[in-house]
């Protein structure tokens, strides 16, 4: 009897999930109750940022690893027993909060309807040039010869919050924050070898960064996991505004890293229609340039294991199941970069 009402139970819960996956997937359908969660999104973001703030490490992380802790007690315990109703319950919970915090603003409108916009890779090829000749100059205004070095993580920080205010408002129409959320992961060196530059915790609001990251990809990476706080779900539109970011602002370091970031997506997008072309355009990089880059291929190297390309693997069926492109193509992002340039040069 009482193992009847057990497996009773279990059931229920389980049956509430599959109405949550099924109730979640009709919302992410209207546009009505997406703008709602959106709206959510940001009357919670400045409280949510403001609570995670004071504290100095990741509460993210931390809850992370409870939380796995928790689950795998549980399942173990569930196993023994016979009886998923607490696993089921904590799973319930936490996709509720999930999807109701930041799930949906997956299905926010898109910047612009794909598919419309036509490149030539000769466009692509003279915008490459472009940013090289912009990555070569703003290189030279950093002080150091040497492998590039950020002078100050703090200053780096708040220029990227008083960056965010000259965002345009065709993109951001909400009021932004000068509230300082980013922390240092506290799984490293495990992310390092899984080549996770940054993570946002959609939970706490916090912006995650690989502190071990060689210093070109940092400036770039905190920016990218601050558009994610100000409500960018999509990775390749959190790009487009973390390029924004960097972009409008007076900070050297931001705009070096930024155009350095589009550079290498540009010759990536080349590769295949005119691999000519890209393997050549490296050529043009400043000497400093090819040193930073010689650093970055030397992390990658050092961390190299079967590990990266587990996580680059399961990463990339990751982003496709959120209705995105993998990490493969930078598409989206280049589009986005394309139509940007047409008007405002
Ligand atoms: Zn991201």
């Amino acid at each position: 009897m009482v193992k009847i009402l057990k497996n009773k139970q279990s059931l229920f819960w389980a049956g509430l999930l599959f109405a949550q996956f099924l109730l979640f997937y009709i919302f992410s359908k209207s546009e009505i109750i997406v703008q709602q969660l959106i709206a959510f999104f940001h009357f919670k973001k400045q409280f949510q940022n403001e609570t995670f703030s004071h504290l100095k490490y990741s509460f993210g992380d931390i809850l992370y690893i409870i939380f796995i802790f928790f689950l795998l007690f549980f399942l173990f315990k569930s196993i023994k027993s016979r009886n998923f109703r607490v696993l089921l319950i904590i799973l319930n919970i936490s996709y509720f909060i999930y999807q109701i915090s930041w799930g949906m603003l997956y299905f926010q409108k898109p910047f612009y309807d794909k598919n419309k916009v036509e490149i030539s890779s000769k466009e692509l090829e003279k915008l490459t040039l472009k940013y090289i000749a912009l990555t070569n100059q703003e290189r030279k205004k950093i002080a150091t010869k040497n492998v590039f070095k950020i002078e100050n993580i703090e200053v780096l920080k708040s220029s990227i919050l008083h960056s965010q205010k000259r965002l345009p408002k065709e993109y951001y129409p909400f009021e932004t924050s000068n509230i300082d959320n980013f922390k240092a992961s506290l799984f490293n060196p495990l992310i390092s070898y899984t080549g996770i530059l940054g993570y946002y915790n959609p939970f706490t609001t916090e912006a995650q960064y690989n502190s071990e990251l060689p210093d070109t990809y940092l400036p770039f990476t905190i920016s990218h996991e601050n558009a994610h706080q100000l409500g960018f779900a999509r990775e390749q539109e959190a790009n487009f505004i973390g390029f924004l970011i960097c972009k409008n602002s007076d900070n050297s370091e931001l705009k070096y890293c930024a155009y350095l970031f589009v550079t290498k997506s540009l010759v990536n997008a080349l590769r295949s229609s005119s691999p000519e072309f890209a393997s050549q355009a490296s050529l043009f990089l400043s000497k400093e340039v090819k040193k930073d880059l010689k650093n970055e291929r030397m992390f990658k190297e050092k961390n190299d294991s079967l590990l990266t390309d587990f996580f680059y693997f399961t990463n990339d069926i990751f982003l496709k199941s959120n209705q995105q492109e993998g990490s493969v193509t930078y598409s989206y992002f280049i589009d986005l970069l394309v139509l940007y340039e047409r008007k405002n040069s």
